[in-house]
């Protein structure tokens, strides 16, 4: 692990950079479309062609311009079915991210005011993301890769959920 104190100043991913990056839920869903799909070009299957996507108002999806089809970029991933703000989510990554999973379950609930039933879900879920990231490029400092990132790891590889020697001790 990296110390904390060797990372310059600059390369910190700090809470004023979270609030700039992700000021609500539609930050979020457009983080996650671009992280889906590369530079945020996105492809239609009906038109067989990339095609520009438009937010459809009151979901969590993109229309193609052209014929309407909906792509929804939280499919398949840990927020695809979630009744949580993806905010509420994006800053429970925010935290452990941060902190490489040095935060408990209770103090998420206690940051982002969830039950402890949903806490600790998040916690566990975030985690084996943040577990991949380390696995698949060392133990880097929290960046923008961190927010809902790897996450079609998660189907490739589900004993990864099992034990995390980072964060697992901790909790
Ligand atoms: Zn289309």
């Amino acid at each position: 692990m990296i110390a904390k104190q060797s990372i310059p100043q600059h390369l910190r991913y700090s809470f004023e950079d979270f609030l700039r990056q992700f000021p609500d839920n539609d930050a979020c869903l457009e983080h996650m479309k671009e992280q889906r799909w590369l530079r945020g070009i996105t492809y239609c299957e009906t038109c067989k062609a990339d095609k520009k996507h438009h937010r459809v108002t009151g979901r969590t999806a993109y229309a193609c311009e052209t014929c309407g089809w909906h792509i929804y970029p939280l499919a398949e991933t840990i927020l695809e079915k979630t009744t949580t703000s993806l905010r509420t989510w994006f800053y429970a990554m925010y935290l452990m991210g941060s902190t490489r999973c040095g935060i408990s379950a209770k103090q998420i609930q206690r940051e982002t005011s969830v039950t402890y039933k949903t806490a600790w879900r998040m916690f566990k879920q975030i985690r084996t993301l943040l577990f991949e990231d380390i696995k698949l490029e060392g133990p880097a400092e929290m960046d923008e890769t961190c927010f809902g990132g790897r996450v079609r790891g998660l189907r490739e590889r589900p004993e990864a959920q099992e034990q995390n020697p980072h964060c697992g001790h901790r909790t």
